[in-house]
């Protein structure tokens, strides 16, 4: 654990500041969360490594955190030193089309880089809370573009062996909202190198909602390769975010959240049958890959009775009152309130539709059921 000599050769690493008085709530999107042993905030991937090598020789148990925008932490004394990533170098090469940015670079600052530079392939990833870093984690995904879509390499730091290298994206099993760091802690991202376009045109628009909103008809459509030039996707990818409260604003408490709290549920094509038998009318519902369907969460949530806002009545923890799939924290709930409003979100959903929906953030010291272990749902 952290004891006063361990303290004293972290401070001792150049670009490692000790922060004493923080807490996850100070950390993290939604706000909620108690204090960590002691958090590192490091400004050099050296730093970062020399921290985190420190750490795990000493077997003391640590968090990576980058914006804090995908964790649900407990309250109260949470046993873990939280290294906080800062290190945020990007750069661009214009001829390549190769963008690589430090882990702790703002997301939302190398798409507008990008995008500024007429690069093309993540602008549809606008707006997306959180640290370059942790993109791969989860394989970040929104308006038809996923991460994995550009990712070449990432540097990592592997835990086990302590070694830095840089390692292909196909070695880290990219899938929807998923990546095998995902709740493995087995390695530290400290760099990402994305393969982008560079003749200012957007990546191939392939989801509905934004294709209409860039007029793309019906014809055009067909192809499924209409492009449009990448500035202009990003400002009505923008656009349509903050109508659903997922861009990060202080003031607004409605997106004083962790993004979708529930991944959209993959279920064989029979329980899917049967789910729109129940609903008694037509559902949203997509192929992925054979036999299997994916539903939405958001349509699912508010078919089983919970509106926008709901509980309502001034309720600590509170469904966004602009859209279902995100729980928010109103102003003074605590990490509690979030995970009882979750559990009746989930429980509703599966008792009027038999589909068990599954939470996408991670969670520390806390779960959604108490058998777990708390490090993940
Ligand atoms: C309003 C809002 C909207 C969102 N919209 C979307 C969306 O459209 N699509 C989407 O996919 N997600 C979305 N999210 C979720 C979230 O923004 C992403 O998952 C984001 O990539 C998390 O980045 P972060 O730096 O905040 O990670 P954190 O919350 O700090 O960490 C999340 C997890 O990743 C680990 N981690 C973080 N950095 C690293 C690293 N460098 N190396 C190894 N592990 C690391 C942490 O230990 C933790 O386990 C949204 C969230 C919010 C609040």
């Amino acid at each position: 654990m952290l004891d006063s000599p361990l303290t004293q050769k972290l401070a001792a690493i150049d670009g490692v500041e000790l922060d004493r008085e923080v807490t996850f709530a100070g950390l993290t999107t939604l706000h909620v969360g108690g204090k960590p042993l002691l958090a590192l905030r490091c400004s050099t991937r050296t730093a970062v490594v020399e921290a985190v090598r420190l750490l795990d020789a000493h077997t003391c148990p640590l968090l990576i955190v980058g914006g804090g925008s995908n964790l649900v932490v407990a309250d109260g004394d949470i046993p873990v030193v939280a290294v906080v990533i800062e290190a945020d170098d990007v750069s661009l090469n214009l001829a390549s089309g190769v963008v690589t940015a430090e882990a702790g670079a703002e997301w939302d600052d190398v798409v507008s880089l990008a995008v500024a530079a007429g690069m093309g392939g993540i602008e549809c990833l606008s707006g997306i809370p959180g640290s370059a870093g942790a993109t791969p984690v989860q394989n970040v995904g929104a308006y038809g573009t996923e991460v994995s879509d550009v990712l070449l390499r990432v540097e990592l730091l592997d835990r086990a062996s302590g070694e830095v290298s840089w390692e292909p994206a196909a070695s880290l099993d990219l899938a929807y909202r998923y990546s095998n760091l995902k709740f493995t802690e087995r390695a530290v991202v400290l760099a990402v190198e994305l393969q982008l376009s560079t003749d200012g045109m957007s990546a191939p628009l392939r989801f509905g909602e934004l294709a209409r909103r860039l007029a793309v008809s019906e014809g055009e459509d067909a192809a499924g390769e209409v492009r449009r030039p990448c500035g202009l996707v990003r400002e009505t990818v923008l656009e349509l975010r903050r109508a659903k409260g997922m861009v990060v604003e202080a003031a607004d408490h409605d997106t004083w959240s962790a993004g979708s709290f529930f991944t959209n549920p993959v279920v064989p094509t029979s329980h899917a049958d049967e789910v729109e038998a129940v609903a008694g009318s037509p559902m949203p519902r997509y192929g992925a890959g054979e036999g299997r369907e994916k539903l939405s969460a958001a349509w699912l949530i508010e078919r089983a009775g919970f509106a926008r806002g709901f509980p309502g009545g001034g309720a600590p923890a509170a469904l966004s009152s602009k859209h279902t799939l995100a729980l928010t924290n109103r102003g003074e709930a605590t990490a509690t309130d979030v995970v009882e409003l979750a559990r009746r979100i989930r429980d509703g959903v599966f008792a009027r539709f038999g589909v068990r929906l599954v939470p996408e953030p991670v969670w520390v010291g806390v779960a959604l059921d108490p058998e777990d272990s708390g490090d993940r749902d």
